[in-house]
């Protein structure tokens, strides 16, 4: 099957052929349609963090397809389903946090496209257990982008406990930032978007933004402290520091920032004002199943649809240049 593959870090993904995987018991095999490229799939093929992805990688978290095989004991999936392979590969479901729903925190996860290889092929294979069930209805190309990009923020905006009608702001409105902003108008919130892009900030006004901010050309938290008083909840998708400081400052008395972005930086944080001001920090890594089945029930229902451009697969390495310069508008999304 053909696939592209980092080999080494901060090279050129190769696209080739590489054997079909083979399925042990509780796998199934998924002949791709469609895998979104999330930014986490260019900080796997530059080994930005400080745990590395297994080498060689079939990148790809956000892959979704039609099972064409299933292992002898599988019964909740079956051959002809849609369903996606998301960055929660598989989890120990034994351990306190698998067995208090919790198990995007299990410590023996494995991650599509990071520990184990993902989307970006013709073919990859996963445990039925953790795939996503994709409705009826939605198209696999709009829908991949859901996966990573929807299921996170959707889950953001949910730990951030900001309630109807709170102002939240989120910072970056790229792959995971236009989806976040459609999640919060659903949500009932109202809506700050920052980014330093104008054509990000017009594509959030289209999707419903109530006040957008451009961190190029003035202090964004300044601006929102002003006009809106502050924001109850921060979402920082982002990938500089800058704005992860910025989006700190946004958040008012009993706020939160909720950290989603993954620079491989640190934040520090005023522990006076922290304090005084109540104010909360969370990280937030994707979602559960359940946070998964509710994200894709916002698409099915029309709440939420990712604005995508497709490629093929060959122009990943294109794909990744654009990312790198901030040139994409929504996500793209290949298709094999
Ligand atoms: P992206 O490249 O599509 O979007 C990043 C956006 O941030 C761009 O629109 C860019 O213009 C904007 N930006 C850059 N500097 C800014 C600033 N100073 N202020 C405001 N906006 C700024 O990336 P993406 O796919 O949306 O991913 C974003 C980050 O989220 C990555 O680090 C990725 O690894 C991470 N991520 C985390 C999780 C999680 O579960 N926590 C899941 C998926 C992705
Ligand atoms: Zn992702
Ligand atoms: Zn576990």
């Amino acid at each position: 099957m053909k696939a592209a593959v980092v080999n080494e870090f901060k090279q050129q993904l190769e696209v080739k052929e590489v054997p079909k995987p083979t399925l042990s018991a509780g796998e199934i095999l998924v002949k791709i349609e469609a895998c979104g490229v999330c930014h986490t799939d260019l900080h796997a093929a530059h080994g930005d963090w400080p745990v590395k992805p297994k080498l060689p990688l079939i990148p790809g978290h956000e892959g979704v397809g039609i099972v064409e095989e299933v292992a002898d004991d599988v019964r909740s999936v079956k051959v002809g389903d849609r369903v996606g392979v998301p960055w929660l590969y598989s989890a120990c479901g034994e351990c306190e946090f698998c067995l208090s729903g919790r198990e995007t925190l299990c410590p023996d996860q494995q991650n599509g496209g990071y520990s184990v290889d993902g989307g970006y092929a013709e073919y990859c294979k996963a445990p039925a257990a953790y795939v996503a069930k994709i409705p009826d209805g939605l198209d696999p190309v709009e829908v991949a982008p859901i996966l990573c990009a929807g299921v996170t923020t959707y889950k953001a905006l949910k730990v951030s406990d900001a309630k109807p009608g709170d102002w939240v702001a989120i910072y970056g409105i790229g792959g995971l930032g236009h989806i976040a902003l459609q999640y919060a108008k659903a949500m009932g919130f109202n809506v700050v978007a920052v980014d330093i892009q104008q054509e990000k900030l017009e594509l959030a006004k289209q999707l419903g933004a109530d006040y957008t901010v451009n961190g190029m050309e003035t202090d964004p938290a300044k601006e929102i402290q002003q006009e809106v008083g502050g924001v109850q909840a921060a979402i920082s998708v982002a990938v500089t520091r800058k704005a992860f400081e910025q989006a700190y400052q946004s958040v008012k008395r009993g706020g939160s920032l909720v950290i989603v972005g993954l620079p491989n930086d640190e934040l520090p944080l005023p522990i006076f004002d922290t304090v005084l001001n109540g104010v909360s920090v969370k990280g937030s890594i994707v979602g559960t199943r359940k946070d998964m089945q509710e994200a894709l029930d916002f698409a099915a229902r029309g709440k939420v649809r990712a604005i995508i451009e497709s490629a093929p697969l060959d122009a990943i390495n294109d794909v990744f240049d654009k990312m790198e310069k901030g040139k994409i508008n929504g996500r793209i999304v290949l298709t094999m």
